[in-house]
């Protein structure tokens, strides 16, 4: 029995009805009214009045008459790419990228910088705090309305913090989003960097419909799940649903930094396939993740079977994962994926069918990225957005 659902004050209706037409206008582009009360179901004079407002505002603008059909001409309205944007911040253990994206999520401008091993997380912070404070210096006069941040391993967000990333030390003292928003001067907004790829997933891929359950697993240099049902992140209790990296795959295995013994992360991760090539081929100078994906796609024997074995025990944590949720899709992405990222599909499929319900392993989908960007950087920037679009009047002075 399904329980009432909870009832819609006038404001609700507005907040919803408001995001709606920006969502629609941010993957359409330029659209006319009344192909926006047709997509949306909404009357025209609601598409009128609400528009009337973004207009007003300056985060929409109309663009001129397009031809419709019969002859018919209307004028288009579009998101406002001109004036505005998005800071996103791509935070990694060994680097971090900042971009610049308008209010449609096109990327205008990327900046990669490293994180020298040995670098302290309070200084690499301060290096990253002054770099956004530069990007966004340099966009002007563009607007910055807010920030997006996507983040390695689990973060609280009761705590508004990294809860762990394996491998560092200090990053989880530190109040991002807190320290960010008073450098810049506007709303940060966290996510776990595999919620941002599931978030990049399901927006950037027009096939996917609001109805289905997609899991996006991100196999970096760590590993994590992002969950998308109906069109909404899982986020769980405290924002830390998804951690697939740390659930066991063998219970006596290895002690994690999580607590748990065997974890899955320790196994599949590209930090792990750098460090079981290194203990293989014994090298005179320590290899790099980059010299080991090199290695692995060059067809070196050792490293190929290296690869397979790490393929089959990420197969044992995608099972687990599909048990649990019975999703339509599953899709591989991050820093291992990319390097034989068919290979690595068809390893994990071909592992899973021996290891899953028959029914269940028909119905999933398994595949590699779906879209040809970084999807971090792109999810980081919709977590923003998701924002704006919710709450718009609170981005412009004039709709105070
Ligand atoms: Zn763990």
């Amino acid at each position: 029995m399904s329980l009432p659902r909870q009832g819609y004050n006038q404001s609700d209706i507005i907040v919803n009805n408001r995001a709606l037409l920006l969502q629609h206008l941010c993957r359409e582009g330029v659209c006319p009214r009344v192909s926006l009360a047709r997509k949306t179901g909404l009357k025209q004079s609601t598409v009128t009045n609400i528009t009337a407002d973004f207009i007003r505002w300056g985060l929409v603008r109309e663009t001129g008459f397009l031809s419709g059909s019969k002859g018919r001409r209307s004028i288009g309205i579009s998101l406002n790419n001109d004036d505005f944007g998005i800071l996103s911040i791509r935070l990694a253990r060994t680097h971090f990228v900042l971009s610049i994206f308008n209010l449609s999520v096109t990327q205008l401008v990327q900046k990669q910088y490293e994180i020298p091993e040995g670098q302290s997380a309070d200084e690499s912070f301060s290096l990253l705090c002054d770099a956004a404070e530069e990007l966004i210096r340099e966009a002007s006069p563009r607007r910055i309305l807010a920030c997006g941040i996507a983040v390695p391993g689990p973060y609280s967000t009761i705590n508004n913090r990294i809860a762990l990333m394996t491998g560092t030390v200090g990053w989880d003292s530190i109040p991002l989003c807190g320290v960010l928003q008073e450098r810049l001067d506007i709303p940060v907004f966290a996510e776990q960097d595999a919620n941002c790829g599931a978030l990049a997933q399901y927006w950037l891929n027009p096939d996917f419909y609001s109805g289905q359950m997609l899991i996006y697993v991100a196999v970096g240099q760590g590993v994590g799940s992002g969950v998308i049902n109906s069109g909404k992140l899982v986020r769980g209790r405290i924002g830390m649903a998804g951690e697939i990296g740390h659930t066991s795959i063998c219970f006596d295995g290895p002690l994690c930094s999580c607590g748990n013994r065997g974890c899955l992360e320790n196994y599949c991760s590209s930090t792990a396939f750098t460090r079981l090539v290194n203990e293989a081929l014994s090298p005179a100078v320590p290899l790099s993740f980059k010299d080991a994906a090199s290695l692995l796609q060059s067809g070196n024997e050792t490293v190929t079977e290296l690869f397979l074995t790490l393929c089959e025990r990420l197969a044992v944590g995608i099972v687990n994962i599909i048990n649990t949720f019975n999703p339509d899709i599953i899709i591989l992405g991050d820093e291992l994926t990319h390097v034989m990222p068919d290979l690595m599909v068809e390893q994990v499929r071909k592992h899973v069918q021996s290891r899953c319900i028959r029914e269940l392993y028909e119905t999933t989908r398994i595949e590699k990225s779906l879209v040809a960007k970084d999807s971090f950087a792109h999810g980081a920037a919709l977590a923003a957005l998701d924002d704006i679009f919710f709450h718009p009047a609170d981005y412009f002075p004039s709709a105070q």
